[in-house]
């Protein structure tokens, strides 16, 4: 069966867990070869990679680029264009947390989240782009967050790295706007995936609250819906941004954080 991406080749950066593996599925779905990436037990990797062939009848690879290493980043690419032929569809989605108050902030963890949640987009970003010049089609999708939008305490490295993911998202539109490609950012508000799990124990110390206190009254407080966004739901959106219909859907930051960034 023809799928909206049979035939193309999409790389996911942090797509061994959480919003990654769920766009990576869903890309698989609708018929593109998969170019996985991130962090992980061989095993666990392994299994993934093969349940996305047998479940969608594609072509899947890993690459183990460490996303705060530029050449890394583009064998990752060069890997895509060797093994398919072509990478069509880049998402930037690899991201990491670190909670704590700015005064005690480790300065190694804040080089490490702008490295990885912001700069790996930029050397992603540089090393597909000639190719899909090339070829007059590509679709880059970076997962920024709500809090691309607004900021929460204790989150200095992260927010700034979101606020500079949104602001690289609309350059790189404006510069392919004529080429066929789009460049847009999704926003999710909170994502129950590991990412969220492991900034409970930390927020607890921060705030001095329990584990049910954060997810209730910093978590979910933020949603107006008291909903967790859902993987699947961050990945569909993605694919919707792949389709023909989104060929005008570009420099966007689309928000879907249950109403967060309306309050
Ligand atoms: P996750 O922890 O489940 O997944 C993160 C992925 O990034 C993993 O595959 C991990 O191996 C990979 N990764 C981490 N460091 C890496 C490195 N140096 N090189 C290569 N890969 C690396 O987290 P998630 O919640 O799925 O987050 C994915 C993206 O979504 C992140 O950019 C995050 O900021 C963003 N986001 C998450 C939420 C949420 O609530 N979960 C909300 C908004 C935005």
């Amino acid at each position: 069966m023809m799928g909206t991406l049979t035939g193309k080749t999409a790389v996911v950066t942090g797509s061994t867990s959480g919003i990654g593996l769920a766009y990576a599925r869903a890309f698989a779905s609708a018929g593109a070869n998969i170019v996985l990436n991130g962090m992980g037990a061989p095993a666990d990797i392994e299994k993934e990679r093969a349940s996305i062939e047998v479940d969608f009848k594609v072509k899947a690879v890993h690459s183990p680029a460490d996303m705060t290493k530029p050449g890394e980043i583009a064998e990752m690419i060069a890997l895509g264009e060797k093994t398919f032929g072509s990478v069509d569809v880049l998402v930037n989605n690899a991201g990491i947390q670190f909670v704590s108050p700015i005064e005690e902030f480790p300065p190694e963890k804040w080089d490490a989240i702008i490295a990885i949640n912001l700069s790996s987009a930029f050397h992603g970003i540089r090393a597909v782009v000639p190719g899909m010049k090339k070829r007059g089609w590509g679709r880059i999708i970076n997962t920024a967050s709500a809090h691309s939008l607004v900021a929460s305490p204790f989150k200095a490295a992260y927010v700034s790295a979101k606020h500079g993911i949104a602001g690289l998202t609309k350059t790189v539109a404006l510069e392919l706007a004529t080429f066929k490609i789009t460049c847009n950012c999704i926003s999710p508000g909170y994502v129950w995936t590991p990412l969220v799990e492991k900034q409970i124990p930390d927020t607890m110390k921060a705030r001095n609250l329990t584990k049910e206190q954060v997810i209730r009254d910093v978590l979910l407080a933020a949603q107006p819906t008291k909903e967790f966004v859902t993987s699947e739901q961050v990945a569909a959106l993605a694919l919707f941004l792949c389709g023909d219909d989104a060929a005008q859907i570009t420099g966007a930051n689309l928000s879907i954080d249950g109403g967060w960034t309306a309050e």
